[in-house]
């Protein structure tokens, strides 16, 4: 009978996954959101640390660990 249009519905179901883009990490199995997310964990496979503290030899590969380093010398200088 239907057959046919059983068979074309093949796939339709199907989570579209390309709509939500993930970047993978070219060393690890992670996956990241965003390109700028995928540059920031590679550096921690690199070694690469841009972000310096101005005050000690502290360096990070994310910006957001030296944000909180700072935060904790501000506590501790206090
Ligand atoms: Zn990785
Ligand atoms: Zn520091």
């Amino acid at each position: 009978m239907a057959t046919n249009s059983f068979l074309a519905g093949n796939g339709s179901q199907m989570v579209s996954l390309e709509s939500i883009r993930l970047f993978p990490c070219p060393v690890c199995p992670k996956l990241f959101p965003s390109r700028f997310n995928l540059l920031e964990h590679t550096r921690t496979h690199t070694g690469e640390k841009p972000f310096k503290c101005d005050v000690c030899e502290y360096r990070s590969a994310k910006k957001g660990n030296l944000t909180r380093h700072m935060l904790v010398m501000d506590n501790s200088i206090r």
